[in-house]
C-alpha cells in the first residue's frame, strides 16, 4: 500500500463528465489499496472568470477580497470530486485549505506555505476514506483565506505530498508529460522521460508553465518524487502502465549519463522592461534604483547598465508585468527625479526565451549557437543572462514563436537523442 497525492489541473477538472472520469481513476487507485489525497484546481476557465468578475467591481481589487473570492473555484470543484467518487461508492471527504489547515504568510495573491498539519487528512486515509484538499489556497495567522499564486494547486499537491511523507505525488494534467518546450507552439517537441530537478526548475523559474516553481522547490527540498502525466488518458489504465507513463523528475543526475547539451526551452511574456537614461554614473547608483524596487516587494530580473559616457549611463532592468504599473510610478515619481535620471523608457512588448539543459556545464560555445540562430533570423538581442545551465535573452515579443522554434531546430531537439552538438 502506498500513498499517492494526485493533483488534477483545471482542464481535467473542466466538465462534470471529466469530474467523473477522474473520480473512476481515483477509485481505481483506492481499490486497489493505496491512500489517495486528491488536490483539484478549479474547473478550467473558473480562476479567470471570478478574477475578471472582481476587476468589473475594482480596478485594483482589495487583496484580500480577491483572495477570498479566487480560492471558491477550487471549493467547488472539490467538493463536486467528492460527490462523484461517494457515487461511486467511494468513502470521500474534501476540504477548504483552511480547514486542514494549510497555514501560510500573509502576501495575499501570492501566498507561501508554511506548514501544513497533515493529522486530520491522514485520520481520515486511516478510515478508509479518499481525502480531497482544494488546491491553491491557504490561511494567514489571523484567520484570512490566502491562495498561492496562479497555477499554485501544483504547489499545493508537493507540499501535501510533503507534508504527509507520499510515496508519490502525480500531477495529472492535459499533456502527457514535460516536453522539450510547450507543445502548443513546437508541435514537433518531444516528451521527455525523465527530467533532472535542477532543469525543471530552471524551465519553470524562467516561465514554463508546466509547473508552478515553488511546487518544484518543495519537492527538491523534500525530496518528494513527482511525475507529471496525462489526466485524458482511459481512467481504468492499468495502475502500471500509468506510474510509469509521463515525466518523472529526478534527483538522480546520474540518470541522465548522457546530458543534452540543451534539454528543454522556456518562454514567458510575462515580462516588462524598463530604461532610464542619462543615469549619473556614480558608486551607490544602482542600489538607488532598485532598492526602492525591491522595498515595494517587486522583484528584478535581469539588469543591464551600460559603459558610461561623459559621466552618465542607462540602466535597465526587467520586472514582471503585472509590477510594470507600480514600477513605473515608483520610477517616474520617486526615483527618477531624486538621482537626476533623464528619460524613462518602459517597454512591456518584449519576452524572455530561454535554453535550459545540464549539459551546458561542460560545453563551451552554447550561447554563442543561439545568439547566431536568433541573429540569422533578424531578431535582435535586447539583454542577456546566463547562468551555468541556462542562458536567457529578452528579445521584441513579436518574435517569440520564431525564436523558440528556431532554437528548437537549431539544438536538435526535436530528435531522439536531443541536441548532441548543436551544428
Ligand atoms: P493544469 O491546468 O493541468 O495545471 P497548465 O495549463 O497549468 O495545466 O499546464 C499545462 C500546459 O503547460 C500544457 O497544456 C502546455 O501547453 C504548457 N506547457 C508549457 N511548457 C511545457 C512543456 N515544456 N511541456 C509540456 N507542457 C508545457
Ligand atoms: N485555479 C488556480 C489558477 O487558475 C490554481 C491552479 O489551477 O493551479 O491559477
Ligand atoms: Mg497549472
Amino acid at each position: 500500500m502506498s500513498l499517492i497525492v494526485q493533483k488534477y489541473g483545471g482542464t481535467s477538472m473542466g466538465s462534470v463528465e471529466r469530474i467523473q472520469n477522474v473520480a473512476r481513476r481515483v477509485a481505481k487507485w483506492h481499490r486497489a489499496g493505496h491512500q489517495v489525497v486528491v488536490v483539484p484546481s478549479a474547473m478550467s476557465g473558473e480562476t479567470n472568470r471570478l478574477l475578471a468578475l472582481a476587476k468589473d467591481i475594482s480596478a485594483h481589487p482589495n487583496t484580500r477580497e480577491q483572495d477570498m473570492l479566487a480560492a471558491t473555484g477550487e471549493q467547488a470543484s472539490s467538493s463536486l470530486l467528492a460527490m462523484a467518487l461517494i457515487e461511486l461508492g467511494v468513502p470521500a471527504r474534501s476540504y477548504a485549505g483552511w480547514q486542514v489547515p494549510v497555514k501560510t504568510d500573509s502576501s495575499y495573491t501570492k501566498a507561501r506555505i508554511k506548514s501544513i498539519d497533515a493529522s486530520r487528512v491522514q485520520a481520515d486515509l486511516d478510515a478508509g476514506r479518499v481525502v480531497i484538499v482544494t488546491g491553491f489556497q491557504g490561511i494567514d495567522e489571523e484567520g484570512h483565506i490566502t491562495t498561492l499564486g496562479r497555477g499554485g494547486s501544483d504547489t499545493s499537491a508537493v507540499a501535501m505530498a510533503a507534508a504527509l511523507k507520499a510515496d508519490e505525488c502525480l500531477i495529472f494534467t492535459d499533456v502527457d508529460g514535460v516536453y522539450t518546450t510547450d507543445p502548443r507552439v513546437v508541435p514537433e517537441a518531444r516528451r521527455m522521460g525523465v527530467i533532472s530537478f535542477e532543469e525543471m526548475l530552471e524551465l519553470a523559474s524562467l516561465g514554463s508553465k508546466i509547473l508552478q516553481i515553488r511546487s518544484v522547490e518543495f519537492a527538491g527540498k523534500y525530496r518528494v518524487p513527482v511525475r507529471v502525466l496525462s489526466s485524458l488518458t482511459d481512467p481504468d489504465l492499468p495502475i502500471d502502465e500509468e506510474d510509469s507513463s509521463g515525466t518523472l523528475i529526478t534527483f538522480e543526475e546520474d540518470t541522465k549519463m548522457e546530458a543534452a547539451v540543451v534539454s528543454g526551452i522556456a518562454f514567458s511574456r510575462d515580462e516588462a522592461k524598463f530604461t532610464l537614461r542619462a543615469v549619473p554614473d556614480t558608486p551607490g547608483v544602482a542600489y538607488s534604483i532598485l532598492g526602492p524596487i525591491a522595498d515595494a516587494n517587486i522583484e528584478v530580473d535581469m539588469i543591464l547598465q551600460n559603459l558610461s559616457v561623459q559621466g552618465t549611463t542607462d540602466f535597465s532592468f526587467t520586472v514582471g508585468r503585472a509590477d510594470a504599473e507600480r514600477t513605473l510610478e515608483l520610477l517616474e515619481k520617486q526615483i527618477g527625479p531624486s538621482i537626476g535620471a533623464g528619460e524613462i523608457v518602459a517597454d512591456s512588448k518584449v519576452c524572455k526565451v530561454s535554453i535550459v539543459g545540464i549539459g551546458m556545464r561542460s560545453h563551451a560555445g552554447v550561447a554563442s549557437t543561439m545568439f547566431r540562430a536568433l541573429s540569422e533570423e533578424g531578431i535582435n538581442i535586447q539583454m542577456i543572462s546566463t547562468s551555468e545551465i541556462k542562458t536567457s535573452v529578452i528579445i521584441d515579443d513579436k518574435y517569440m514563436e520564431l525564436a523558440v522554434r528556431t532554437l528548437h531546430r537549431v539544438f536538435e531537439l526535436d530528435q531522439e537523442k536531443g541536441a548532441a552538438e548543436a551544428k
